[in-house]
């Protein structure tokens, strides 16, 4: 009788504990497996009453890094805003409309400015000061470069051809494919981006016509076009926030690896943080 009743429970504890040991290293591969495909939140952007939209490049290269893209669409929401960067592992910002000149870094707005966005300003301005909060790592794009520092308290040209004697400018607004670099940047030796790239020296596509005037005090320029222009900044004792005024996103989304070092790093960064 007691064999019996050993029997009977000792079998399917056996077999119960070998299922509970399996589930849990099951769980266990699974954990490690998914922490290794960090959230990368991108910053969406949207046409007035329209569709939330992202350039796909920004997504595919992503991708193509290893991290789980998450778009984030405009809102004022700031209970919103706030779990939006909880949650994820690093913040990508991205290209886009001109920056509102009176509002952001209170100067007039001159004949040059294009379309701006007030509500993605706000937006945009709310993620990056959220995101530097939690010490989540950014990649700051373009309009996003530009805005960086604007949220730390630096100014913008509104216009370059305008701002700027034309024989002293290159083209920035290139009519060529995207994926095409058009002009140099040279690089600060040691800084982030030319220890991610392994050079000075890099040629970059150009899409822009803002750019950056007086640099904001926590952060430092790494790169440049041979006319002085700003094409890259990092956060001053911070190699996690940094920032280009080209696309990388394009070339990299087409499989090409020049700047696709920008985009495994802030992958591996963002692994770090959730380890
Ligand atoms: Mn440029």
């Amino acid at each position: 009788m007691y064999i019996c009743i050993l029997n009977y429970i000792v079998i399917p504890m056996k077999r119960f504990f070998l299922l509970h040991l399996l589930l849990c290293v099951t769980v266990i591969l699974l954990g490690q497996s998914t922490a290794k495909l960090p959230l990368i939140g991108i910053s969406g952007t949207h046409a007035t009453g329209g569709d939330t939209q992202v350039n796909s490049s920004y997504i595919e290269s992503v991708l193509r890094a290893g991290g789980v893209p998450v778009v984030f669409p405009i809102n004022d929401n700031p209970e919103v805003i706030k779990k939006m960067i909880l949650s994820v592992d690093a913040l990508i910002m991205t290209g886009g409309e001109d920056i509102d000149p009176l509002k952001n870094y209170n100067e007039e707005p001159i004949p040059g400015l294009g379309e701006i966005n007030p509500e993605r300003d706000a937006f945009d301005i709310a993620l990056i000061k959220l995101a530097l909060d939690q010490n989540i790592p950014i990649l700051c794009i373009c309009r996003g470069h530009q805005l960086l520092n604007v949220a730390c308290g630096g100014t913008l040209y509104q216009d370059l051809p305008s701002q700027i004697q034309s024989s002293g400018l290159l083209k920035h607004r290139q009519q060529a494919p995207g994926w095409y670099g058009t002009h140099r940047v040279e690089l600060t030796p040691n800084s982030v981006l030319a220890k991610i790239l392994g050079t000075t020296s890099v040629v970059s596509n150009s899409f822009h016509h803002q750019a950056v005037k007086d640099v904001a005090p926590n952060l430092v320029v790494t790169g440049r076009t041979g006319n002085g222009v700003v094409e890259a900044m990092e956060m001053k004792g911070n190699p996690r926030v940094f920032s280009v005024q080209f696309h990388p996103e394009i070339p990299t989304s087409r499989g090409m690896d020049d700047f696709f070092p920008i985009f495994t790093y802030l992958v591996e960064l963002a692994s770090y943080k959730r380890p």
